[in-house]
């Protein structure tokens, strides 16, 4: 195998992260209402106050585009706008934003990773060091599979976010593995592959649910249907190289 190391993105390539949201953001809106009815009124919807939320969230990334790569900042600040909006004193609000995201994070970390993906991982760490480089908030060491990875490098911490060629670049330098020596491995066309392919980085495409190639895009180096597929090809990769 060409590789020295695997660096893996976590949403929708591990775990389904929609149904993790969603979960969470039911929680957050149960939390208010049953903490901060002066932020939200009672006998208010949960979905009326996920949908407010989402707005404010909009709002907020509007006036900080270059905030965009920190969603946890995202949220919070959304949480302590609207709760300054509803009428809390500022300390009050800092205090609501907080406790509420406490809560909303938890619950995003309780994912329910692809079935074959703890064998795999549990394979392919065996054979090479593995790595994360997420575009989302979620610390694999909060989840069933942070003992799969070296480490985990998010568009948070680093600062910058997929598909920029620096947030992959980083990982490389940080981890001390040339680029090239990198296979980066994600759902997304565009902030996997494309981003990966720009920093140096071989790709593979994990195409769950029959997902179709964008046109106009370089396909992937390399292209499997779930984490399995990718320890088959690396396992057959071994016995053609006569290992
Ligand atoms: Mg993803």
């Amino acid at each position: 195998m060409p590789y020295s190391a695997l660096c893996l993105d976590l949403d929708d390539t591990l775990w389904p992260v929609a149904p993790a949201i969603i979960s969470a953001e039911k929680l957050t809106a149960a939390f208010l209402a049953r903490e901060f009815p002066a932020v939200v009124p009672a006998g208010q919807a949960a979905a009326a106050t996920i949908a407010e939320m989402r707005r404010w969230r909009e709002q907020v990334a509007a006036l900080h585009t270059s905030r965009a790569y920190d969603l946890t900042w995202l949220r919070t600040e959304a949480l302590r706008c609207q709760a300054l909006a509803a009428g809390l004193d500022e300390t009050a609000a800092t205090g609501m934003a907080a406790a509420a995201f406490e809560v909303f994070f938890a619950e995003r970390h309780a994912v329910d990773p692809y079935p074959e993906v703890h064998g795999a991982l549990e394979r392919l760490a065996r054979r090479f060091p593995l790595y994360v480089l997420s575009n989302g908030n979620a610390d694999p060491a909060r989840t069933s599979l942070g003992q799969y990875f070296r480490a985990a490098y998010s568009a948070r911490g680093l600062g910058v976010a997929k598909p920029d060629p620096r947030a992959f670049q980083a990982v490389a330098e940080s981890a001390g593995i040339p680029v090239n020596r990198w296979l980066y491995v994600g759902d997304d066309p565009h902030a996997d592959v494309f981003g990966a392919r720009s920093a140096g980085m071989a790709t593979a495409w994990v195409h769950r649910h029959e997902k179709q190639w964008p046109e106009g895009l370089e396909r992937a180096d390399h292209e499997f249907a779930d984490l399995a597929g990718l320890v088959e090809w690396v396992d057959s990769a071994d016995l053609a190289s006569g290992r």
